[in-house]
């Protein structure tokens, strides 16, 4: 096959800063410091700076930062916490590792993030926050949030797991909620090369609190205060970063520049491409589509080489997982609608402008194509 077009290429980023790790990896390797420290701080005093906050604390990864993040806020058993149906199940099963339950919300048809609009119908007297998820890079409501958080006395948690550097009215998601959670996975836009996460927030004492739950309830050596986690960033995971936290403003940008071509050249087919919201800057996590006839167009592409993504097919509450919540097919129209629609395509900052006219040459050719595609 003469094209190869990966959904991600991380081998391609890190031909570019290949030097740069092996030097820091060998920095680390010679102090023989390998959890939390020196790194750990600096890149949580680095990171906090870039997202405008006043504190942040390294964890194992995103679940985490969201879990422990709620547990720092008192959120447990009985409470409830308003959160998107279409999002990736992290979102939700924080909320029910802490001992409460997601209610799920229905996304709206063009941001495709939380529909503000449909919040009230399902507060109730338990609901104790709010947790919009910045889907795709894309930063939720975050006024409409705030106004409705504040008319009901909620808690406000972002899920920035996927949206590393995005704004809403020029302000970085991450500095919006009583906490956030992001994730180093090494797929997201900032990845590290194993797992981690990080928790950002402007109130000591969750930052405190949080401190204290990542390392078995220490304050000090051998004082336990509380029964706690192991949620610990590494020294090598927290080196890298530092690397590539440098890059991630050119990244990002790189991405916006590929959702622009895309977007262009599809333009005159039966395909929806990324609205973005009027206070909104995308950071294109993902670059989703929704397309007529999406499951055969996907293997269109496949078979022209082009590997393609669903973000994600099936909605929170049609999971067996959440099976228990009691919740039918119907009841959140909308997601379940994009559900069969949805497509992510390739989404990478090395992505060339070649590789993109491929890409959208071929699905042009899809829907010229008679015999696949009926209109
Ligand atoms: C990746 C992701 C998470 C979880 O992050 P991990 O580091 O994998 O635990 C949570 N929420 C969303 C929306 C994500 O995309």
């Amino acid at each position: 096959m003469k094209h190869k077009i990966p959904l991600v290429d991380l081998k391609a980023q890190y031909k570019q800063i290949d030097k740069e790790i092996i030097a820091v990896i060998n920095r680390v390797l010679k102090t023989g410091d390998f959890i939390l420290g020196e790194e750990v701080t600096q890149f949580e005093k680095e990171f906090a700076l870039y997202c405008g906050t006043t504190y942040a604390v390294g964890l194992a990864n995103g679940l985490s930062a969201l879990e422990l993040g709620m547990r720092a806020l008192g959120i447990g058993t009985g409470d409830e916490v308003l959160t998107p149906v279409n999002s990736f199940i992290a979102s939700s099963s924080a909320i029910s590792f802490t001992g409460a339950t997601p209610a799920l919300v229905d996304c709206t048809s063009d941001t495709y993030t939380i529909d503000v609009n449909k919040i009230e119908q399902h507060i109730s007297d338990k609901t104790k926050a709010i947790m919009p998820v910045h889907l795709y890079g894309q930063p939720a409501d975050m006024d409409a949030i705030r106004k409705q958080a504040k008319k009901f006395g909620l808690r406000i948690i972002e899920d920035a797991c996927q949206a590393h550097g995005a704004t809403f009215n020029g302000k970085k998601v991450g500095s919006f909620g009583d906490f956030a959670a992001f994730s180093f996975y090494p797929g997201k836009n900032l990845g590290a090369y194993g797992d981690g996460g990080m928790l950002t927030t402007d109130d000591k004492s969750i930052y405190e609190n949080i401190l204290i739950m990542r390392n078995y309830g220490q304050k000090e050596k051998y004082v336990h205060h509380t029964l706690a986690w192991n949620s610990r960033l590494d020294s090598i995971q927290a080196a890298i970063l530092r690397v590539k936290l440098r890059y991630l403003e050119k990244w990002n940008k790189k991405r916006r520049q590929h959702a622009k071509q895309y977007t262009t050249l599809l333009a005159g087919l039966p395909i929806v491409t990324p609205h973005v919201g009027e206070y909104s800057s995308h950071v294109y996590h993902l670059y989703v589509i929704r397309a007529q006839g999406r499951d055969l167009l996907r293997q269109y592409l496949a078979d022209r080489g082009i590997a393609t993504g669903l973000h994600y097919p099936i909605p929170i509450h049609q999971q067996r997982a959440y099976a228990f919540l009691g919740l039918k097919k119907g009841d959140y129209p909308i997601a379940e609608k994009l559900a069969g629609e949805i497509l992510s395509l390739p989404m990478y900052a090395e992505l060339t402008e070649k590789n993109i006219e491929y890409i959208t040459d071929t699905i042009k050719k899809f829907y010229q194509n008679k015999k696949l595609y009926k209109t």
